[in-house]
This record gives C-alpha cells, structure tokens and sequence, in this order.
C-alpha cells in the first residue's frame, strides 16, 4: 500500500498521515519532518534548511531526494508508505517515477485533501507541534488542545509554533502549491491513481472520507 497526499499547506496532511499510519500500519514519511530534523543541525546544510523553512520556500531537490531516498530505502517501508509532502512539484514526481521503477515499485494511491483557504489561515497560526515527536495540535481547535499547556500528550516533549506557521511564510507556501504543486494534480488524473477528499470539516468527518477511498483501493 503506497500512498501520496497531497493537499495546500496546513491542511492536515500530517495528522491523516498519523492517523492512517496506525490504522494500516504502514510507516508516514514526511520531507517536512525530515527536514526539521536536519535543520536542527548545526553545520552548514543545517543552517541552509532552517533559513530556507522559515521561509516557506522549497529546499533544494539534491537535499530532499538524499534524504527521501535514504528513508524509503530503509526495511519499514517494504510494505508500503505514505508520503507527506513529496512530490511538491513536477520534477519531483518525475524523479519518483524514475525511483519506483528501479525499485521494481509501483505508484499506489494518491490523495488530494481540499481545503477552502480561510480555513488554512485559521489553521495555520495556531498550529503547534511537538519538538521531540512531531505530534500535532491547534489551539484554535479546543478538540485539538494538548491536556497539558506547552507539553506534548505522547511524549511529554515541548511543544512549539513552526518557524514557518505564521501569515507571511503561509502567504508564500500556499502561493507555491498553487504555481508548483498543482500542476500536480492532472498529472497524477492521467495516470488514473487520483482521489479527491473534501477536506473542510472535523478530523474525524476528513477521516472517514479518506478510509472510504482507502478500502475501494
Ligand atoms: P505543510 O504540511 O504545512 O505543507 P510540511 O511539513 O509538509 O508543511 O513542509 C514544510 C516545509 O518543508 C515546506 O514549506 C518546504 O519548505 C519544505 N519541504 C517539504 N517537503 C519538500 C519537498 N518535497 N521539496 C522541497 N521542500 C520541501
């Protein structure tokens, strides 16, 4: 079972992954959390990625395809993945292309979450995440409150705002899914593997959606 998300920025498309990683047990790679994690680094590719985030730009492809590559190869994806935040653009689909073919892969199911943009905004200025896990919350969202104020639920880590979650990186990002990322989307059409989910509404309703596609599949 391999599977795409695509969908504009904060749309959900980390907190599906998680909740569709623990109901088919397949592991959720995102390039945005990998790429957190090498922007914590402190040498001279971690500085590059951390300026690059906060400004809701897009990394370098060599970056994203060495880590990407480095992660899809490991034994847990064996059975399948979902990817969150890859491919962004049209090289990048094409370069996945390439890499499933070699592995003697194939492309799966791809899901396309819509969300209406005054949603996104509300979503995106109070997201927060945890440090240490990438578990997400809302505090604009009382149902999506961790118990504690600032300490995340699963792992106690801490929770912080994205350096990227504020108006202006959003502005910049969901201008680049529409240029970038959309294009996308008749790609994947013709090549019959796409699914549209409404995405506005509870977690829970977006959810049930995505499983209807997902047990067709
Ligand atoms: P969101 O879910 O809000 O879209 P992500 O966590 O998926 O955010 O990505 C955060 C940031 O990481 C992006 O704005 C971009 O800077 C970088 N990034 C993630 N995936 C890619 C990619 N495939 N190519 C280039 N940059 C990426």
């Amino acid at each position: 079972m391999n599977i795409i998300l695509i969908a504009p920025p904060s749309a959900g498309k980390g907190t599906y992954a998680k909740e569709i990683k623990n109901k088919y047990k397949i592991p959720h790679i995102s390039t945005g959390e990998l790429l957190r994690k090498v922007a914590k680094r402190e040498d001279e590719i971690g500085e590059y990625v951390q300026e690059t985030l906060s400004h809701g730009e897009f990394v370098k492809d060599e970056i994203v395809y060495e880590i990407l590559e480095k992660r899809l190869s490991e034994e847990d994806c064996k059975n399948g993945y979902i990817l969150d935040g890859f491919p962004r653009k049209l090289e990048q689909a094409i370069r996945y292309d390439e890499l499933l073919e070699e592995k003697h892969n194939h492309l799966g199911t791809v899901l396309l979450i819509e969300v209406e943009k005054d949603l996104l905004v509300k979503r995106v200025t109070g997201r927060r995440v945890c440090s240490d896990c990438g578990a997400i919350y809302n505090i604009n969202i009382p149902a999506s409150l961790p118990k504690e104020d600032l300490i995340c639920d699963n792992c106690s880590g801490k929770i912080i705002q994205r350096s990227d979650d504020n108006v202006e990186a959003f502005e910049y990002r969901y201008k680049t899914y529409l240029e970038k990322t959309k294009p996308l989307i008749e790609y994947y059409k013709s090549k019959g593997c796409l699914y549209t989910i409404d995405g506005n509404g509870d977690k829970e309703v977006v959810m049930k959606r995505i499983e209807e596609v997902l047990t067709k599949e």
